[in-house]
């Protein structure tokens, strides 16, 4: 068996990012379309693909890579357009084919469709098997295809109206920029579960799943768009609309703790400023053992912010002990065994002069198998650590989300099996903590408005099975 090095470290996986674009004037789309996927690239890894008007026909090229792989063409060239939306794609091991690559481009009853999605509708299943019983024949595996089929089964007599009766069949978590003609589509889900921004300068429109996608094209001025709204953009400029509302928001509280970059804003929220303060509450929550002690240190780059705000509210030093390698690629496959340690250690390495005798707090945004955690313990220790307490910012993972994260299965996840204490035991450091749900909520304006479902098993939505009819 041979294993990819990035896939050993230890991580719930993010499915996607979304850009779209539109001008009033002609401008090289592509090109723009470039540069917020490759701000996006932590969303996804494994694909990447444009859609865009060109002369009047819609364009799609995507292939399995990264943005600059894949997409770095477009730099070179200049294709005169208005309109365009982007995708970058992480898929599970079965499902890293470039068919399920976005964006998906159909043409049908209603024209020449593109479409792109963040989220996974939790009732995929059913609408699927509905589908099929009435002839459908899905290309992909990806459930955005859906959307192109829904659409094309509607009997209204326009293209938007046919839209609007789409999305309210859909349930769960839905992101999506859409294409046709000279227009582009902004739809979030009624329970906002992904994010996704606007923004505007001298007629020219750019929405993406986080707000470090509009700053690299300099749109400063910049809205969330709202849950259940859905946004035309063409030549007569921006409407808008709520096409549906829902009794409550369930915003993914992950996308805070890990998936969003930290110089981005998501859910009207400083992502920077919420680690922080995790950071400072899993101090709090240590009180008086912070006595016992030497330093901070992070599981970069995951844990940096989190584990800045422990050393300021603590008053420990923080050290940069682990050095991460950020350039052993996607794509490289070891061979052997003595693979999984051999592939944390190529990624991250100890600073024996920082970690030597020392009482060790090591911050990570969460602990997923424990399979990364206890080989990195086992680093800080062989470079002569004398205590590794483990302090995560994420509450224990106990369940699957439907809403468009890879959480592995409850077997596989270690805190459905074992107590902080136990955990402790298995990856070898004198203590793990977590953050709980109830102090993990204070970290958040509106904590009512998140969800946290894998960590309580509080569904927003429960998932419908292709059976419930
Ligand atoms: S279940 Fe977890 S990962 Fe999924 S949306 Fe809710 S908080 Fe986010």
């Amino acid at each position: 068996m041979s294993l990819c090095v990035n896939n050993s470290i230890d991580k719930i996986k993010h499915y996607c990012g979304i850009v779209g674009i539109h001008s009033l004037s002609e401008r090289n789309i592509p090109q723009d379309l470039f540069f917020p996927l490759f701000s996006l690239q932590h969303r996804g890894q494994e694909g990447a693909g444009i859609s865009y008007l060109n002369n009047g026909k819609l364009v799609t090229y995507k292939d399995l890579g990264m943005v600059s792989d894949v997409l770095g063409r477009y730099l070179e060239e200049d294709r005169k357009s208005t309109v365009g939306i982007g995708h970058v794609r992480y898929s599970t091991t079965g499902g890293n084919q470039v068919e399920n690559v976005q964006p998906i481009q159909a043409s049908c009853n209603k024209g020449d469709i593109s479409i792109a999605h963040n989220g996974n509708f939790s009732n995929s299943d059913f609408l699927k098997s509905k589908l099929t019983e009435k002839g459908a024949i899905f290309g992909c595996t990806t459930d955005s295809e859906l959307v192109l089929h829904l659409i094309a089964h509607s009997m209204q007599d326009t293209f938007y109206k046919a839209l609007k009766e789409t999305l309210c069949y859909l349930e769960g978590a839905f992101s999506m920029v859409m294409v046709r003609e000279d227009n582009l589509y902004i739809m979030r889900d009624p329970m906002g579960f992904r994010p996704l921004y606007i923004g505007q300068k001298d007629g020219f429109t750019v929405c993406a799943s986080e707000s470090c996608a509009l700053d690299i094209l300099d749109i400063t001025d910049y809205r969330s768009v709202e849950p259940g709204e859905l946004i035309v953009v063409n030549s007569n400029g921006i409407q808008s609309e709520i096409f549906a509302t829902a009794k409550r928001k369930a915003q993914c509280s992950f996308e805070l703790i890990y998936f969003a970059r930290p110089d981005s804003q998501i859910f009207d929220t400083s992502v920077y400023a919420s680690r922080l303060q995790m950071g400072r509450v899993l101090a709090q929550q240590d009180g008086d053992e912070i006595e016992n002690f030497d330093l901070v240190m992070s599981v970069p780059d995951s844990g940096n912010t989190a584990a800045l705000g422990y050393a300021k509210e603590s008053g420990l030093s923080y050290e940069l002990g682990l050095t991460r390698n950020h350039y052993t690629g996607r794509s490289f496959i070891l061979p052997t065994q003595k693979k999984r340690e051999l592939a944390v250690k190529m990624k991250l390495h100890p600073v024996k002069e920082i970690v030597k005798d020392k009482r060790i707090v090591l911050v990570d945004d969460s602990l997923v198998r424990g399979t990364t955690s206890s080989i990195i313990v086992k680093l800080l220790r062989s470079a002569g650590a004398k205590e590794v307490h483990v302090r995560l910012s994420a509450p224990e993972i106990n369940g699957p989300c439907y809403y468009g994260i890879d959480v592995p299965t409850k077997e596989e996840l270690i805190s459905t099996t074992k107590t902080p204490e136990e955990i402790a035991k298995h990856i070898g450091a004198d203590s793990v903590k977590f953050l709980p749900v109830d102090k993990l909520k204070t970290c958040f304006d509106k904590s009512e408005d998140f969800c946290y479902a894998c960590f309580n098993n509080d569904y927003p939505v429960e998932p419908k099975t292709g059976k419930d009819k």
